[in-house]
């Protein structure tokens, strides 16, 4: 049924910015580190008459950056607005935002959707800045309010109505937050709430241009919740066009427990905030020669670490995309490089193989990995000293997961090292084979295929740590010197 439609889909994305100081005051803006609630504060950001705000260079700063890596236009004039609305967490009753002037507009990014990794660009509306509200708590009958949040800046970041799918939604998003990270400006760690999705949607029969009736789902907090919500938001759309019915403008929230979204309230519209040009703030003028200051202090950002990554490693370019789509991941890969004799492809395959594989199984990000790249590089180096097998490697690698502890540790405290002196593994081969005899008998009649049978059984009785090399040789002189014994 779903051929039928196409979804559209428009992402607003909020991202705190992690400048020393709030938006318009001097307050620190690091309120997940506040002493305690309302100790970051001050008459500005509670907003107390007769204050004014001042504008914080840093936010601006980092603001043009991440706008000149989604390549964006930044307009040479800046103007901040009042959007007005009551809520207890606002303490002014307006927000200083941005509406008819942003700070960016026109950029676009091309992100690899679904398995296939295809590329597809995504434009960018526009990218402004504006300050967080304060924090409310809700316990029993009364509410607690901690301001130390009020007045961060926020950097929000609007998407056209580029995507089409649940797939690209999510290669969208993981790739602002990517972009975010690699500039250092928001550490995309969403359970801490400093970068927030809401999803606009509509569907449309496939086919069609046409841009139909969209809902919004508001304070969409990981990437699960805005996967899930609107793979349940285009089914829900899909299902009221079958049955003759419309869709509501509205917004909603995403119940996440009961995995549905529910309606929040009739959508408001932009004139039900009466925005008007901040009075407190001039207009701002943004010189081009600032602009292009920034935009040479730019760090390498993804796609230029991709390419780096295939032009001076030699990896393959899936190799190299999986890499680099996590800041921390590449870093950690860059990090073993210099310290182990293995290459950067074994190195490459390692971390995308094994090491990706205990993250994934574990749920766990390359920050909370509990060894160094020192201790995967040395692991590495004890592979390409063939003091441990590969098999061996694997073994020890799922018990640093465990433990964090070093690999020679982990190989001498549980005896690991690979045996690869012909006085140990010969009698084991001598065993293997008296153990045997039919199976030697088959392979002395010409049945050559048995001889890796035979390389498992000496494996197996090593736990793994025979050195296949060595291992190979001996068998093969010992057969060959059987088979010449009955000429
Ligand atoms: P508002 O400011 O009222 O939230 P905007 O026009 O700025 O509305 O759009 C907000 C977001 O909604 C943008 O990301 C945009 O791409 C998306 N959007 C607009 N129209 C549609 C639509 N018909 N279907 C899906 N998304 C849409
Ligand atoms: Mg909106
Ligand atoms: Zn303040």
């Amino acid at each position: 049924m779903e051929q039928k439609y196409e979804a559209v889909i428009g992402l607003e994305i909020h991202a705190e910015l992690q400048t020393r100081s709030k938006m318009f005051c001097a307050c620190p803006a690091d309120y997940a580190h506040a002493e305690s609630p309302n100790t970051h504060i001050c008459p500005i950001c509670t907003g107390q008459p007769g204050t004014l705000p001042v504008v914080n260079r840093a936010a601006l700063e980092q603001g043009i950056q991440v706008a000149l890596a989604l390549h964006c236009t930044i307009p040479p004039l800046n103007i901040f607005a009042r959007k007005n609305y009551y809520y207890p967490d606002l303490p002014k009753g307006y927000q200083i935002s941005q509406y008819e002037m942003p700070l960016a507009v026109n950029g676009w990014v091309e992100v690899p959707v679904g398995k296939e990794g295809t590329l597809q660009r995504i434009r960018i509306r526009r990218v402004h800045l504006e300050e967080d509200t304060a924090k409310l708590f809700h316990q029993g009958d009364r509410s607690l309010i901690d301001f130390n949040r009020a007045g961060v800046p926020l950097l929000e970041i609007v998407s056209e109505p580029d995507m089409h799918s649940v797939d690209a939604v999510l290669a969208y998003a993981m790739h602002i937050r990517n972009v975010l990270r690699y500039l250092g400006v928001n550490s995309g760690d969403m359970q801490k709430g400093v970068l927030r999705f809401e999803a606009n949607i509509s569907v449309r029969p496939a086919g069609s241009q046409e841009l139909r009736t969209r809902t919004e789902i508001k304070n969409l907090n990981s990437f699960r919740a805005l996967t899930r919500a609107t793979a349940y938001e285009i089914r829900r759309q899909i299902a009221i066009y079958e049955s003759g019915g419309q869709v509501l403008q509205e917004t909603l929230g995403w119940d996440e427990e009961h995995e549905v979204t529910l309606s929040q309230r009739s959508k408001e519209h932009a004139h039900d905030y009466r925005y008007f040009p901040e009075p407190d703030l001039p207009p701002l003028q943004i010189e081009a020669a600032w602009v292009e200051a920034l935009r040479a202090a730019l760090p390498e950002l993804p796609e230029a670490r991709r390419q780096r990554f295939i032009e001076a490693y030699g990896l393959p370019v899936a190799e190299a995309r999986i890499l680099t789509a996590e800041k921390s991941l590449a870093d950690y890969f860059e990090a073993v490089l210099p310290q182990t004799q293995a290459s950067p492809r074994e190195v490459s395959s390692w971390m995308i193989g094994e090491f990706l594989r205990h993250l994934n199984e574990r749920q766990i990000e390359v920050e909370a990995v509990p060894f160094p790249p020192q201790a995967l590089a040395e692991l590495l180096n004890l592979v390409a000293q063939r003091t441990i097998t590969m098999a061996t490697a694997k073994e020890v690698l799922r018990e640093m997961f465990e433990s964090g502890a070093m690999p020679q540790v982990i190989v001498e405290a549980r005896g690991l090292a690979q045996i690869a002196d012909e006085a140990t593994l010969m009698p084991l081969i001598e065993q293997v084979l008296q153990e045997n005899p039919q199976v030697v008998e088959s392979y002395l009649n010409g049945k050559e295929s048995v001889f890796q049978w035979l390389m498992g059984q000496v494996a197996r009785a090593t736990r793994g740590k025979a050195d296949p090399q060595l291992t190979r040789q001996l068998l093969q002189s010992r057969l060959d010197a059987l088979r010449r014994s009955r000429l």
